[in-house]
C-alpha cells in the first residue's frame, strides 16, 4: 500500500493537484494502523518515509511521538469514523474543482455524464449527483462540525471544500483514485462547458 500510495501521490503532484507542500493523504494498514502524510513535504519528492503513524486522536506514536501531523489530519480521522469501511483517503487541491466551489453553493449538481459511474452506487448517466460543497475553516474542528451536519448528502464517497480543494476515499487505493478522479473529470467537464 505504502509504495502505491507514494507513486499515485508523485502522479497527482504531476498533475498539477498538490502545488506548494499543500495537500495529505492516509491510509490504514492490515493491522488497523492509521498513516498520514507529513506536512511540509513537497510532493514531488515525497517518499515511504514521508508517513507517519497516528492515534485515533491524531497524535503521533511510536517513532513519530512528538511529530505534528498536518492539521488537516482531523479532517481524515472524522472520514475513518463517519464511513468505517474507508481505507484510504486522498485530498486535492485540482483546479476545478475549487472553481466549482466558486460558482456553486452548497452542492455541485451533476446529471449525463456516463463518468459519473466511477463513484461506487452510481450505476447510470441518467442519475442526478449531488456532491456537498462545505465552506473553508481553518479551525479543524469547526470543519468536522460542518462535516457531520452534512454527513447524509455524502453520497459519492468525497465532497469539495469551497475555495479549497477535494477529499475522496475509498475501500481500496484503487477505488479512492477513481473517486477522486470520477469528481475531479466532472467538475472540469462542468467548468468548462
Ligand atoms: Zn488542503
Amino acid at each position: 500500500m505504502k509504495t502505491a500510495l507514494v507513486q499515485l501521490i508523485r502522479a497527482l503532484n504531476a498533475r498539477g493537484w498538490s502545488p506548494a507542500t499543500s495537500t495529505n493523504y492516509s491510509f490504514i494498514d492490515e493491522h488497523h494502523q492509521c498513516w498520514v502524510s507529513r506536512s511540509g513535504v513537497h510532493k514531488s519528492e515525497f517518499t515511504e518515509q514521508d508517513f507517519m503513524t497516528i492515534d485515533e486522536l491524531g497524535v503521533g506514536t511510536g517513532m513519530f511521538h512528538g511529530i505534528k501531523p498536518s492539521d488537516e489530519t482531523q479532517i481524515h480521522l472524522w472520514i475513518y469514523q463517519n464511513f468505517p469501511d474507508t481505507k484510504v483517503i486522498l485530498h486535492s487541491h485540482g483546479k476545478y474543482p475549487v472553481l466549482i466551489s466558486q460558482f456553486n453553493e452548497d452542492n455541485f449538481t451533476v446529471q449525463g455524464y456516463e463518468l459519473q459511474k466511477g463513484f461506487r452506487g452510481c450505476s447510470s448517466h441518467l442519475d442526478t449527483l449531488h456532491i456537498p460543497i462545505v465552506d473553508n475553516h481553518q479551525d479543524m474542528s469547526e470543519l468536522c462540525q460542518i462535516l457531520t451536519t452534512r454527513k447524509q448528502d455524502i453520497q459519492q464517497h468525497c465532497f469539495i471544500i469551497a475555495g479549497h480543494g477535494t477529499y475522496a476515499w475509498g475501500t481500496s487505493l484503487f477505488e479512492a483514485q477513481k473517486h477522486l478522479e470520477t469528481l475531479d473529470y466532472l467538475c472540469e467537464c462542468e467548468f468548462l462547458l
